[in-house]
């Protein structure tokens, strides 16, 4: 069965993209613990971050690096954590997140709650970035 990531790529699943490639996208986490937290994935749907193969797995990365500097020019903020988790969701993904201080990154900290418009509106300017880059 298809992980819900790929659901989403495939578009099954709606999601507030905010950059793609051929090999990798990026989407707005459903419960994210600051505005702007993105999730970049790899569009092959293998479980573990690290068995992914190296090629992939460089695409992912510089992939990455580019929606965080397409989301630190939109959203205002010390710089662009990372952290790769997987516990919930079984296809490899990169958590991007606009942070001030180390609480920002917290994951057990309360989710934060945004209107569809205001999740629409962050993900329309994170694209525009990505792309104008
Ligand atoms: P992890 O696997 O890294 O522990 O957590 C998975 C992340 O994916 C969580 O932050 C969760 O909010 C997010 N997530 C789970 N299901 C969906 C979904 O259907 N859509 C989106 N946009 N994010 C999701």
């Amino acid at each position: 069965m298809s992980s819900i990531f790929t659901k989403i790529i495939h578009g099954e699943i709606p999601s507030y993209k905010v950059a793609e490639t051929d090999s990798c996208y990026a989407f707005l986490d459903i419960n994210p613990l600051a505005e702007g937290h993105v999730l970049a994935i790899p569009r092959k749907e293998v479980d573990y971050l690290f068995d992914v193969d190296d090629s992939i797995y460089s695409d992912l990365m510089l992939f990455s690096k580019n929606v965080a500097l397409a989301i630190r020019k939109v959203i205002p903020c010390e710089r662009i954590g990372v952290a790769v988790i997987g516990l919930e969701v079984p296809h490899a993904h990169v958590h991007l997140i606009p942070i001030n201080a180390i609480h920002d990154i917290d994951f057990s900290r309360p989710k934060l709650s945004f209107s569809e418009l205001e999740l629409q509106a962050t993900a329309d300017k994170i694209l525009e970035a990505f792309e104008s880059a």
